[in-house]
């Protein structure tokens, strides 16, 4: 096992990764921007290192910063977090070269699963069903892509094969904005993720974002660890998460996971991973995979009992996997808020000093944070602040264990979406489980269909 493991990220997640380090005796290295120099996380850390000044380019994205704080501090492995470097296939491949250990999958799996386009391709090949669409790249030619829309049928969706975070997607309705959409779409894509591909999807107009969790070892053994309704988004983004989907048939839930399990052994994946799909009328269709650790592990472990980090760390340092399939046994059900420093209802940022941090507790009640009275919250990175998590032996515990967990909790100084998220656990709709993507941003009148 590793005795030093680098966390090359910030905030809620390296405060997650430096507590299951510490639970299996390893000592960690934070790595911290001059923003984020005041951080607890960082001074509970067994040792820090200033990568940079607060932009993040020069600072969590700078990979040759990164790997100078390992080699000053002697780290064996990087842990990436989720975010900044995590799903950067040259930083993996710099980190194993400069002869430390990368906590995810092989370089060229992450490359794989970066190019939608080919990841697609490799999904199909392993027998994973996909949203219908273009074969591979959208072509340049015009005709072509007209016929392309007539067949895939309206509406579709352009997406960048570089995509991510929830951008670089526009929908489609007709052949008269197909064209100009196209292009647009393309000159984003170029300036946004230096790749100007796009490819073309079905748009489907009621689906629910439901993703599955596996876990391989490097000696071909794969499970998959139950899956998540992550349907409650606004502008692709998650707000609330849960664990296992509202509505899901078990066996259609088995069926699913056997197969994403089968894709890992068929591609050598190694590590933590999640296949994201969208879910309409009894069918799942692949959008894409994430090669790493996500923001919503949590509910996968409420439900699991596992420590997937520390699972991650362990596949990292070449153990074998010691569950079977028959091992994972999902208990209850979880629910995890995001509380994120903005406008509950503008969704403007609202960065600055926390005057009054005060928690909910009580059981069934996780909270993940790397908040607390008097931190400030610096205006450069993500929002979240915080990730609220109940656990109830049923749905309707959680939602009960959550409503009063957002009630109690108090953040004072800046503005949090609480309110939001306490508004959404009286929501109808969500209580009877399984609403579309597209459910909040209907409810909110914000709609972008
Ligand atoms: P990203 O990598 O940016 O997260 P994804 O491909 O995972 O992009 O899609 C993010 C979200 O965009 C999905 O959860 C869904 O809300 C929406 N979306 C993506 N593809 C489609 C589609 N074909 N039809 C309808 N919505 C879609």
């Amino acid at each position: 096992m590793f005795e030093k493991i680098l966390i090359a990220n910030r905030g809620e997640i390296a405060l997650r990764v430096q507590r299951a380090c510490r639970e299996m005796g390893i000592k960690t290295v934070a790595v911290h921007s001059v923003a984020d120099k005041e951080a607890k996380y960082v001074k509970l850390a067994d040792e820090s290192v200033c990568i940079g000044p607060a932009a993040s380019n020069l600072s969590y994205l700078s990979i040759p910063a990164v790997i100078s704080a390992a080699e000053v501090t002697d780290a064996q492995a990087i842990h990436p977090g989720y975010g900044f470097l995590s799903e950067n296939a040259d930083f993996a491949e710099r980190v194993e070269q400069s002869g430390f250990t990368f906590i995810g999958p092989k370089a060229e799996t992450i490359r794989l699963m970066g190019d939608k386009v080919s990841a697609k391709d490799a999904m199909k090949k392993a027998g994973i069903p996909c949203v219908p669409g273009s074969d591979g790249e959208l072509s340049d030619d015009p005709a072509t892509i007209v016929a392309t829309a007539k067949k895939v049928g309206y509406p579709v969706i352009i997406k960048a094969a570089g995509g991510g975070g929830g951008r670089g997607m526009r929908v489609v309705h007709t052949e008269a904005a197909l064209i100009n959409a196209v292009n647009m779409t393309k000159a984003e894509a170029q300036s946004a993720f230096g790749n100007p591909v796009v490819y073309m999807e079905k748009y489907l107009e009621n689906p629910r974002h439901i993703e599955i969790q596996v876990l391989s070892d490097k000696f071909g053994n794969a499970v998959f660890l139950g899956d998540r309704d992550c349907s409650m988004q606004r502008r692709h983004q998650k707000i609330i998460e849960e664990a296992p989907s509202p509505l899901l048939a078990t066996r259609l839930r088995d069926k699913i996971g056997e197969r994403c399990a089968e894709a890992c052994r068929k591609i050598k994946y190694h590590g933590v991973g999640t296949f994201e799909f969208l879910y309409e009328n009894g069918e799942f269709f692949f959008i894409e995979m994430n090669t790493r650790l996500q923001v919503e592990h949590t509910v996968t472990e409420m439900i699991t009992g596992m420590d997937l980090v520390q699972q991650q760390i362990r596949v990292a340092a070449g153990e074998k996997l010691t569950i079977r399939q028959k091992d994972v046994q999902l208990s209850g059900h979880a629910i995890e808020c995001r509380i994120n420093a903005e406008d509950p209802y503008t969704f403007v940022p609202s960065p600055g000093k926390i005057d009054r941090f005060h928690m909910p507790g009580g059981p069934g009640v996780r909270i993940d944070t790397h908040a607390y009275g008097g931190y400030v919250v610096p205006p450069y990175y993500d929002s979240m602040i915080c990730k609220l998590i109940t656990h109830g032996a049923t749905r309707e515990q959680a939602i009960a264990r959550m409503r009063i967990a957002l009630s109690e909790m108090s953040v004072q100084g800046i503005k949090t979406n609480i309110a939001l998220h306490s508004d959404l656990m009286a929501d109808a709709a969500f209580h009877l489980g399984g609403t579309s993507i597209h459910y909040l941003e209907e409810k909110l009148g914000i709609s972008s269909k």
